[in-house]
């Protein structure tokens, strides 16, 4: 494995962030211990966007006044998951196959060692919120369908079309063209793969044809809190989870040793246990970037098997309690980046590719 550390470089620039009388403390000035170069508060997303950033900015002020890590990710989460623009999470996001748009989302809070999910959850524009309350409010882990959204509306969430035009319209395209890019049969990892990426590149326009978007942060306490939401892979089966709502797949929060998350194809993610596996390397003495890559060398090794050539599309983002940050993805020719506010302002972290150029 390459050594990433000395390969890996914060692009973007502090901005001066505009928050009027707004404080930005310094890990010291919250007497906090950080790894040389990096500080605490933190609150990163997978998402590099001006959504990611415009995320980030109001979950920062949660985080500069005190407040909690759990809050500043919600907040966060919640102005990505209305955005109508973007295709991969909340409102906006692509629907299954049915046109029916069905979101995965999860929740971990580090200090409580607490966690709750929703999945395959309908007409609600903020699941992450709603997954926020099963692991508050409830002694369960994971809702689904009818039940998280019968939840979520006793919890006063109001039911809303969650399809936009946009989406309709890709869904329909879609349909027109249903052949063998599908989700139905086997996998064979996985013989479309190229065929399906070649049908995207008609949709220049669309940022993301999948995705997700995972927030983590570090609050003034050093506590540690995290989410994972998602539309899910456009066009799944009806009532496909993917690995989103899955604690310990699409997200894991430990405050003694950091968080983890993912974004990509769910199936491999859930088969993984990728975010976990992310947080015990760190346990292991691994930075957040060398357990983002470890995670993916791992995936593919478990197919070197079956077809040495599958290498899923994955981005996996990490922190540690010091303030470390990682991000990885699976293949490409673009390094991957995510979002990073600090008392420092905003940074666009750029990450590295497992295996450039598949
Ligand atoms: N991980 C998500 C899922 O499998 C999709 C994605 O991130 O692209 O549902």
């Amino acid at each position: 494995m390459k050594d990433s550390i000395s390969r890996r470089k914060f692009i973007g620039r502090s901005i001066g962030i505009s928050t009027g009388a707004l404080v930005l403390p310094s890990a010291e000035a919250f007497g906090m211990q950080v790894k040389s170069g990096s500080t605490i508060p933190l609150i990163i997303t997978s998402h590099a966007n001006d959504t990611g950033r415009k995320a980030l900015e109001e979950g920062w002020k949660i985080l500069a006044a005190g407040g909690s890590a759990v809050t500043a990710v919600e907040t966060a989460a919640n102005i990505i998951e209305l955005d109508p623009e973007d295709t991969s999470v909340g409102y906006g996001g692509l629907p299954n196959e049915k046109g029916v748009v069905q979101l995965d989302a999860s929740f971990m809070d580090g200090r409580t060692y607490s966690a709750g999910a929703v999945a395959c959850l309908e007409n609600i524009k903020t699941p992450s919120s709603v997954a926020r309350l099963v692991m508050q409010r409830t002694n369960h882990v994971l809702l689904t369908g009818a039940g998280a959204l019968e939840f979520a509306k006793a919890w006063g969430f109001r039911e809303e079309n969650l399809l936009t035009e946009k989406a309709r319209k890709i869904w329909l395209r879609w349909k027109e063209e249903m052949s063998a890019i599908d989700d139905w049969g086997p996998p064979e990892h996985l013989k479309d793969q190229q065929k399906l990426e070649s049908w995207w590149q008609d949709f220049p326009e669309i940022e993301h044809h999948y995705g997700t978007t995972n927030v983590l942060a570090i609050d003034k306490n050093g506590d540690i809190a995290g989410c994972t939401t998602t539309s899910g892979l456009s066009f799944k089966l009806n009532g496909r989870v993917g690995d989103s709502p899955i604690i310990g797949a699409g997200l894991y929060v430990d405050n003694e040793v950091g968080a983890a998350a993912a974004t990509g194809r769910g199936e491999d993610v859930i088969k993984s246990c990728a975010s976990y596996f992310m947080v015990l390397r760190m346990k292991d003495g691994r930075s957040p970037q060398q357990a983002c890559e470890d995670a993916l060398h791992m995936i593919t090794d478990r197919y070197k098997k079956v077809n040495p050539d599958y290498f899923p599309s994955e981005k996996f983002v990490a922190i540690n309690k010091y303030g470390e940050t990682g991000c990885a993805s699976m293949k490409g020719s673009v390094n991957p980046q995510m979002s990073v506010m600090t008392g420092r302002g905003y940074t666009k972290y750029e990450g590295t590719i497992a295996f450039p150029g598949k």
